[in-house]
């Protein structure tokens, strides 16, 4: 892998993040969006993250300036891409912005680009024949908060080159991230795979009455040594995203449990406000939340 210049396209909540994480670790990275507006909210929300990086990694002033200093903004596309190695593509998850995103850019980007989708819910093969060189792209998945939270799962479709497969692993640990490939497609990736149901199951006990989320989290807790039950994730997670999802299943599917879970959560959590470690309230009080009391696992 001997990428140095990379382009994040996007540059709202998770592609400033990434722009800055790949700056951080010594990459020329150019950020590009659609206007000089949207480029002036990422410096904004850039500069807010160097306070972040010194006190959550204890990074010194001079390394966070000089990130920053190895940064460039541009609403051209083409002047944005000239000299990129890799782009990261991370625009609103919607698939026709998706799809005329990248007839753009693989007709602005040098041939030699490597594009990476950051698409949470979508997957690369939907892409592949727009970006015109679907051997050289992939998804490079992020998490919130990406200098903490440092999963980055790679992910190929059926036509992705296997050499650009294993340059984009050893690229996400060069920025520091624990690299996860996937070698097929998979919806949701590893992490949403496993926790999707995970809290979909715990979600079912409650509104089936078989147990309170203060036992369903104790039993997994003491029965895994997880550090957190389910509830306390969904706390995490933030229980409008939960919302979202149980609503959107009800309406797919029909199921009366999904609608059940949807308004359980709308009346007795969002309409309260208590949203989850967001507002300091959700299934359990912040912050000290009742399952991080040491006699919690013993009774
Ligand atoms: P966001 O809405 O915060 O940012 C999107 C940015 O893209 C905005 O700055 C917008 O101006 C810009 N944009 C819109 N159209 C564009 C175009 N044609 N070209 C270039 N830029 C354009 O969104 P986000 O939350 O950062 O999500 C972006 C992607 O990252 C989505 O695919 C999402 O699934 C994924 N993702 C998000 C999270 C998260 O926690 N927010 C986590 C992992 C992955």
């Amino acid at each position: 892998m001997n990428y140095r210049n990379v382009t994040v396209a996007g540059s709202g909540v998770l592609g400033s993040q990434i722009a800055y994480q790949t700056a951080f670790k010594g990459f020329h990275v150019s950020v590009y969006d659609i206007n000089d507006e949207s480029l002036e909210k990422a410096k904004e929300r850039i500069m807010a993250l160097k306070p972040r990086y010194q006190a959550d990694l204890g990074a010194s002033e001079a390394d966070v300036n000089a990130a920053y200093d190895r940064m460039t903004f541009s609403s051209d596309l083409s002047r944005a891409t000239a000299e990129a190695d890799l782009v990261i593509e991370a625009i609103p998850e919607v698939v026709q912005m998706k799809k005329d995103f990248y007839r753009e850019l693989g007709a602005a980007a040098p041939e030699k680009t490597i594009f990476a989708t950051n698409s949470s819910t979508l997957l690369p093969s939907q892409f592949a024949e727009e970006t015109g060189r679907p051997e050289k792209f992939l998804a490079l998945h992020f998490a919130n908060e990406i200098w903490r939270n440092n999963t980055a799962e790679i992910m190929k479709h059926p036509g992705t080159d296997m050499d650009v497969f294993h340059e984009v692993i050893e690229f996400a640990k060069a920025i520091g991230m624990v690299a996860l490939p996937l070698h097929k497609e998979q919806p949701g990736y590893i992490l949403n795979s496993l926790l999707v149901p995970l809290l979909e199951a715990a979600q079912m006990l409650l509104i089936r009455e078989v147990a309170d989320p203060e036992t369903i989290d104790k039993t997994w807790m003491v029965a895994t040594g997880a550090p957190l039950g389910p509830f306390a994730i969904l706390d995490v997670v933030g229980i409008n995203t939960a919302y979202n999802i149980g609503h959107a299943k009800a309406q797919v599917t029909g199921h009366d449990e999904y609608k059940k879970v949807a308004e359980l959560l709308k009346s007795e959590y969002i309409d309260k406000n208590k949203l989850g470690r967001a507002t300091g309230e959700g299934f359990y009080t912040y912050p000290n939340p009742s399952f991080a009391d040491p006699d919690f696992l013993k009774s």
